[in-house]
């Protein structure tokens, strides 16, 4: 069922449960809020594990537009048609990807409403919205919306930020302002102060990034951000802890912090964030919720939810899955030729030699600018809580003893769900190892 079905049958027959176009009633319906990397990645699982189910994903936005990268269009090194993607991949999965606002949930009829009225009845809801922004929390920041811009969810202010930019003159300031911790990806400020500076390092040199910080220190990657600073940005990139900003002024082009008030030619306010607005309403009233959190593994977000002062026994019985997911290149198809990776490599993975299996690997092109890779996909851990997983959270088991376990029931871990794809041909055994040397 596409879009124009979704509008065209109206309220009325999602009501009723809706048939399936072929007329066939689907088992069941999984409905699915927000088609970011959290949605998206359940709408896909489900789709491919409940073939008979009907999963329905549904968001605001009509394409999919990707923050991380984000910071390299701000830098000038990508451009937003590199992190846009439609969401045709996900409907080859049978995935009905329909495009509304939900401003509503009723559990007891199992019914979410949508922004224009219309209405879609779900046996199973996930919701994944993603974050909201706090914007009463810094004064006057409704009012300098128009000057003063976060870009913290890809987009239009991406762009917009990327103009600002271009358009400041040499020996201007960028002032970049980071909220407290929790919020939206702890390395991601940092990073986008690098790629800010490494721009005006290339085109006009005398600017500078103001990065106040409202936290004491970096709070992410902390060692390697500051020698990145200190030996590609000095004198450009300045750092200041514990300047929480508190209130914005568009017109005089300010920041108000504890101590003192900033002047910058571009503002770039990142408000704090809690998680959005309709999974604040749906946990309230006892629903499903899906969230994001940093941790290096499927186990590790148990034990961080521990960490974060929730009871093992609520984590216990609430908690149904966890899954981590990481990046790696995907072999340029234009290039790609057949490769036995050296027996070092089998072994780091702690693979056996398989002399019989066929490796790819790409050997460098014009189109993949002789990097032998060409875009990337995601690699997925998908840790289901078992009754033996809930046993081990009550009693406080560390996230090795717990992701042992789902280990021995079946589960695929980031590295396996590499080599999977290495296996396939997508990726190489060296991806692989680049982005799992560290697990243990
Ligand atoms: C600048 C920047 C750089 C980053 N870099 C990285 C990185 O390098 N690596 C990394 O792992 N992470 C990175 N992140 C973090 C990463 O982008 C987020 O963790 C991730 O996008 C969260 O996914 P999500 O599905 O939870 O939420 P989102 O991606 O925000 O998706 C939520 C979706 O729900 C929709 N939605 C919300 N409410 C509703 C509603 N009521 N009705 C319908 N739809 C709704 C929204 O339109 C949105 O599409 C970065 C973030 C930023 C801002
Ligand atoms: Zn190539």
């Amino acid at each position: 069922m596409r879009r124009r079905d979704f509008l065209k049958l109206g309220a009325a027959a999602w009501l009723a449960g809706c048939a399936s176009p072929g007329g066939v009633k689907p088992k069941a319906r999984v409905l699915v809020i927000g088609a970011g990397f959290g949605g998206a990645t359940a709408a896909k699982y489900v789709a491919m594990w409940e073939p008979g189910v009907q999963v329905v994903l549904v968001d605001r936005g009509r394409e999919f537009i990707s923050c991380p990268i984000s910071n390299l269009v701000l830098g000038g090194n990508r451009s937003m048609r590199d992190i846009t993607h439609s969401y045709d991949g996900l409907r080859k999965y049978g995935i009905d990807v329909l495009n509304g606002e939900a401003v509503a949930i009723d559990s007891a009829k199992k019914l979410v409403t949508f922004g224009r009225g219309s209405q879609l009845v779900y046996d199973r809801l996930v919701l994944s919205p993603g974050v909201d922004f706090l914007f009463s929390e810094v004064e006057g920041y409704e009012a300098a919306a128009d000057r003063v811009l976060h870009a913290w969810k890809a987009g239009p202010q991406t762009v917009e930020l990327r103009r600002q930019l271009e358009a400041m003159p040499d020996g201007g300031v960028y002032l970049l302002s980071v909220p407290v911790a929790p919020y939206r990806c702890p390395p991601g400020p940092y990073e986008r102060a690098c790629q800010v500076a490494h721009y005006f390092k290339q085109t006009k040199p005398r600017s500078k990034v103001l990065l106040l910080d409202a936290n004491p220190d970096v709070t992410s990657k902390g060692p390697l951000f500051k020698r990145a600073w200190d030996d590609l940005y000095k004198g450009i990139i300045e750092y200041r802890p514990n300047a929480k900003v508190l209130a914005v002024d568009g017109r005089a082009m300010t920041v108000r912090t504890e101590f003192d008030t900033v002047k910058g030619d571009v503002l770039n306010v990142v408000p704090p964030q809690r998680a959005a607005d309709i999974a604040v309403k749906a946990a309230l009233t006892g629903h499903q919720v899906l969230s994001t959190l940093h941790t290096n593994d499927a186990a590790g977000a148990i034990t961080r939810l521990d960490d974060m002062g929730i009871e093992p026994f609520l984590i216990a019985s609430s908690v149904l899955m966890t899954c981590a997911q990481r990046l790696v290149r995907r072999v340029c198809m234009n290039c790609r030729e057949e490769f036995l990776p050296d027996a070092e490599m089998f072994e780091k993975l702690g693979l056996e030699p398989k002399k019989d299996a066929v490796f790819y690997r790409g050997s460098g092109c014009d189109r993949c600018k002789g990097r032998g890779y060409l875009g990337r996909t995601a690699i997925i851990e998908a840790l289901p809580v078992s009754e033996p997983i809930r046993r081990l959270i009550i009693k406080r088991a560390s996230a090795a003893v717990i992701k042992n376990q789902a280990v021995t029931e079946g589960m695929k871990t980031l590295r396996m769900a590499g080599v999977d794809k290495a296996i396939e041909g997508v990726t190489t055994l060296e991806e692989v190892w680049r982005v799992t040397a560290e697990d243990r």
